[in-house]
């Protein structure tokens, strides 16, 4: 189905859970999330009943999100089902990648196509420094688990921190040399809790063309990433600007929260409530949630953070 302003909406990001077995900085609060009742979250039978509703308005792209999907008990059974909805064609995660060791063999088995982990540095003391008490090494065996059980073009996201992980970004790219995948790097965006940073950690996409003078251009792929190689290269250098060169014209995503609530755009207050809702009455609302994606996010800066009230957790990002 078409928006407003001609967008075809085929993507929908689903969020599973609000819990994380992480607390990264830029995420979530240090002591985690308040916890919900359980009756205030989506329920999996009505995750899938969302999932069928927005198949049968032409979505056809589903990603699991949160919090940590696969921190999620359910989160094998809920990929395979998803998987088989008539119209789904690709189910992909994002995930920290820390219980994939565990995961990433049922979940391919279960349908998933795509796996995007999370991964801003290469240095265990300051992966323990932005994630508050992850380990390094558990977040690379999820990796090479993933790249083990047959998982193909792999993204390994890395928000761009200004102080933090701006003297990696050679080192990060360089992984696209020794493997078989994509390295993204993602502009930080300034969310309710923006104040855990200071405005010099917000950098524009251009710090790393600047880093990397050496990176050749690729074609377009129809994502939302400015895409690069490095001479002799296995996978790409992807760009994400939200912050800086928004690509909101292609804008082609709905946004489920785990606690029910459709988000027409990422950065807006705009919800539309699906709990307690039937399959029928959550095609109309997600009708509805589509008609209603304003035409860009507004203004998005250090001084003028997203509009969205909720920390990324709760979103899904
Ligand atoms: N736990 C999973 C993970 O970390 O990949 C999935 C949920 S996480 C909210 C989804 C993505 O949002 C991650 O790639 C994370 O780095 C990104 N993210 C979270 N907060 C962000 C922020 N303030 N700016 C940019 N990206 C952010
Ligand atoms: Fe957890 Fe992902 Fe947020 Fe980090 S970015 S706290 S891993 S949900």
């Amino acid at each position: 189905m078409k928006d407003l302003f001609g967008r075809e909406i085929s993507y929908l990001r689903l969020s599973v859970t609000e819990r994380c077995n992480l607390r990264c900085r830029y995420c979530m609060p240090e002591d985690g999330v308040c916890k919900k009742r359980h009756e205030e979250m989506l329920t999996q039978e009505e995750m899938l009943a969302a999932v069928r509703a927005a198949a049968s308005l032409g979505v056809t792209k589903l990603r699991l999100t949160g919090g940590e999907p696969l921190a999620w008990p359910n989160i094998v059974s809920l990929c395979a089902k998803a998987a088989a909805v008539e119209g789904i064609g690709e189910v992909c995660l994002t995930t920290n990648g820390t219980l994939l060791p565990k995961l990433a063999r049922p979940l391919r088995a279960a349908g998933v196509s795509r796996l995007n982990i999370s991964l801003d540095t290469l240095d265990a003391e300051k992966y323990r420094a932005i994630t508050r008490c992850g380990e390094l090494s558990e977040a690379v065996a999820g990796i090479r688990a993933g790249l083990d059980a047959g998982f193909e073009k792999i993204k390994l996201n890395a928000v761009l921190i200004g102080g933090f992980n701006d003297d990696e970004i050679p080192a990060l790219a360089e992984l696209t040399r020794r493997y078989p995948l994509d390295v993204r790097f993602i502009e930080l965006m300034p969310m309710v809790d923006r104040e855990v940073f200071g405005p010099e950690a917000f950098l524009p996409y251009t710090a790393v063309t600047e880093a990397l003078p050496e990176l050749e251009p690729v074609a377009p792929d129809g994502g939302v990433a400015k895409l690069y190689r490095l001479p002799g290269a296995l996978g790409n250098v992807g760009l994400i600007s939200p912050v800086s060169a928004h690509f909101c014209a292609a804008c082609n995503r709905l946004r489920i929260t785990a606690d029910g609530k459709i988000k027409p755009c990422l950065h807006s207050p705009e919800e539309v409530s699906i709990k307690g809702c039937t399959e029928e009455e959550m095609r109309e609302k997600l009708r509805q949630a589509i008609l209603a994606k304003p035409k860009w996010h507004g203004e998005l800066n250090y001084a003028e953070p997203s509009r969205a009230n909720r920390a990324m957790n709760r979103i899904g990002g």
